[in-house]
């Protein structure tokens, strides 16, 4: 059975299509009570309302900080109009049923966003607005409410076929409930920036706006929306999409794992590029031009590149976008985009490109939010970063400088690669990356026989592992992987260390001319 909406409540800060509603919940005979801007903007619209403060007999006060929070109205909204005491309740202290609330907040999040003051921010929290939409969602059972304005069609809807439905009214107080929590978190993850503390995940909250409605998720099947942290960082979330279809839940999951990888190069690292597929990447370099760095990524494994992201940490220049539109590619970021370079884009339609406008600290703060059933995990980011200084030698055999560089460089591509993860790399090139594996010798194979594959395509003598170093994200748990490096001819090991083993596995780079070193520090990433 439908409820028959007769009195309406309507305060809202976002006023887009409030006169039509407003004419339309008239058409139907219904009441409105308005707080003071709604109220004048739905008589400018030629809509006749009531407002709150004729209903409370108070007037709005303190700069309306205190406005509908008044029995007249939270009554009118929470009363059970089927409890014969809450009739009582409402006839003695003469309250009247509210059947629907329409409220959108004041716009705190907008606010934020425009870097205003901190008593601006503290003024646009809104209290009354939050205080009714949980009370009427509360008793959805008697009232709808409506906080969205992509609702107020529906809405409109049931009102002509005679009412609310309880099935639409319990979505709507859903839907309302979320809006209110999203809204007090976003105003928590503001004042922990405010006060500077950096609490634990189990004293933060988590919420943002909805970014982007995805036309679906990891499989066509799969529903998805992309949403905006309160606090965002730079990287995929703000970037700005210069040209190219609309961006899928893969490429904006691919596109963030290749702009982190190549934010981990620092400006004194120069230019840096990633290519990822399926979240992992299928070739780094560094090189003295970005169109250098693309080229020698892409000679780490041509046949997994196709179709890939491409990160690079320096602005895209004309000739780097004539290396990377040579073959199909999905996405292409950067901190930003030459007048040529887009030229060069613009032929490629379906390419997305995006500038970024810098590139993400590294070292900065974040959370990861995994969920599993029932629940979610919340952990910090992988913000850990080592340099030389924190590497210990651990073998008879010292690394050369230019080594050394090849290790750290190794060492932080594995940071960004599924574990269990190797990365062989030489002149601060990945040229093997085993990735993903459920034992760390399959990833070592599999690092090789991609070397093998791409020498034997660009019709090399050798594979690039000879000579090569390796980084484990994680210790060798037995000697056997550090032995069939040697046997895929790499030169040096960089690794956590902290085995049970770590003297078999040392003996074992002893024996075997390799030089190794021990970073402390682990990076697994599932
Ligand atoms: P109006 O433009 O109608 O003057 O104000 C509408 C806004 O006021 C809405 O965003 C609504 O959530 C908010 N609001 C309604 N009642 C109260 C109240 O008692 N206190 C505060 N701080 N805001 C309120």
């Amino acid at each position: 059975s439908r409820l028959p909406v007769r009195r309406a409540l309507i305060s809202v800060s976002d006023k887009t299509g409030l006169a039509e509603l407003g004419r339309a919940l008239t058409d139907q005979g219904v009441q409105i009570l308005s707080t003071g801007g709604t109220a004048q903007a739905l008589r400018a619209a030629g809509v006749a309302v009531t407002e709150v403060a004729d209903v409370t007999g108070y007037p709005e006060m303190m700069d309306g900080r205190v406005r509908t929070l008044h029995p007249a109205v939270h009554g009118g909204l929470l009363a059970l109009r089927d409890n014969p005491g809450h009739v009582a309740d409402m006839q003695a202290y003469g309250i009247e049923g509210i059947d629907l609330l329409v409220s959108n907040l004041y716009p705190f999040e907008a606010v934020l966003e425009k870097g205003a003051s901190i008593d601006d921010c503290i003024e646009n929290i809104d209290i009354g607005g939050p205080a009714m939409t949980r009370a009427a969602a509360k008793n959805h059972a008697h009232v709808a409410v409506v906080v969205d304005l992509e609702d107020y069609a529906p809405l409109l809807a049931q009102i002509a076929e005679g009412g609310t439905t309880a099935a639409f009214r319990r979505q709507l107080a859903q839907i309302a409930f979320a809006r209110t929590a999203a809204y007090d978190t976003a105003v928590s993850t503001w004042l922990a920036g405010v006060t500077g503390g950096d609490q634990p995940p189990r004293r933060r909250a988590f919420a943002g706006t909805l970014a982007q409605p995805l036309r679906y998720g990891e499989n066509p099947h799969q529903t998805a929306a992309f949403y905006r942290s309160a606090h965002a960082r730079t990287g995929v979330a703000t970037a700005r999409q210069w040209q190219g279809k609309e961006l899928s839940y893969n490429n904006i999951n691919d596109t963030d794992a290749a702009y982190e990888l190549v934010a981990d190069f620092a400006a004194a690292d120069g230019p840096a590029c990633a290519i990822i597929k399926h979240a992992n990447p299928c070739g780094v370099a560094r090189g003295a031009t970005p169109a250098e760095a693309y080229a020698r990524a892409f000679d780490c494994d041509r046949t997994s590149a196709f179709g890939g992201i491409v990160a690079l940490n320096r602005p895209l220049d004309g000739p780097t976008a004539e290396e990377i539109v040579q073959i199909f590619t999905e996405v292409v970021i950067a901190p930003d985009a030459d007048e040529a370079a887009r030229a060069v884009f613009a032929r490629k339609p379906n390419l997305r490109l995006l500038t970024a406008g810098g590139l993400p600290d590294p070292t900065a703060a974040g959370d990861v939010l995994r969920q599993v059933a029932g629940g979610y995990l919340v952990q910090s980011r992988d913000a850990g970063r080592i340099s030389r200084d924190d590497l210990r030698i651990v073998t008879q055999v010292q690394p050369t400088a230019a080594q050394l560089d090849d290790l750290l460089f190794a060492w932080t591509v594995a940071k960004h690669v599924k574990s269990n993860a190797i990365v062989y790399a030489r002149d601060l090139a990945t040229v093997g990356i085993g990735a993903g594996q459920m034992s760390r010798i399959d990833s070592t194979r599999i690092g090789r026989r991609k070397a093998e594959d791409m020498a034997a395509a660009l019709g090399l003598d050798a594979p690039l592992t000879e000579g090569a170093v390796v980084a484990s994200d994680a210790f060798f748990p037995f000697a056997d992987g550090v032995e069939a490096l040697a046997e895929a001819g790499a030169v040096a090991v960089i690794q956590p260390g902290g085995s049970m083993r770590d003297a078999e596995v040392i003996a074992a780079a002893d024996r075997l001319g390799l030089a190794m070193v021990f970073t402390g520090q682990r990076h697994f990433r599932h």
